[in-house]
């Protein structure tokens, strides 16, 4: 075995141990939080895997052209491979508020919608949509 093959191995008992729990749409976000500091009034959407169906559909353009404005946060916290296809990769999440609520998307919702018909839930693409701030 050499030195390569054995620190892969680790690296991926590593990644193992330390998986996040599946986050479903509009629950709240427990990205490398691991049970600590979760609030209740911060939500994940887009949090998916090739373990869970998806919601699948049509959005509306003005949605995703917001969406790719919107601000991005939490550079090189980790990165996410596609899980569906492995073509994109994406390091940041992005971040949207309305009112007294906060949504996390991972970066790669954007390829999520555009190549693998991902739909995210009506009251995240309304707030994008309609009165987000930044
Ligand atoms: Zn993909």
């Amino acid at each position: 075995m050499n030195k390569f093959t054995s620190f892969k191995n680790w690296a991926e008992e590593e990644q193992e141990e330390f998986k996040n729990p599946p986050i479903e749409d509009l629950e709240p976000y427990t990205y490398n939080l691991f049970g600590r500091n979760i609030n209740k009034n911060i939500l994940g959407v887009g949090w998916l895997d090739e373990n869970r169906p998806y919601n699948k559909g049509e959005v509306p353009i003005a949605f995703i052209e917001k969406l790719k404005k919107a601000k991005k946060i939490n550079h090189t916290k980790g990165w996410h491979d596609c899980p569906f296809c492995g073509k994109a990769r994406g390091s940041c999440e992005i971040i949207v508020r309305n009112n007294n609520k906060t949504y996390l998307a991972p970066e790669l919702i954007i390829h999520y919608i555009e190549n693998h018909n991902y739909a995210p839930p009506q009251e995240y693409i309304n707030v994008v949509i309609n009165n987000y701030e930044n």
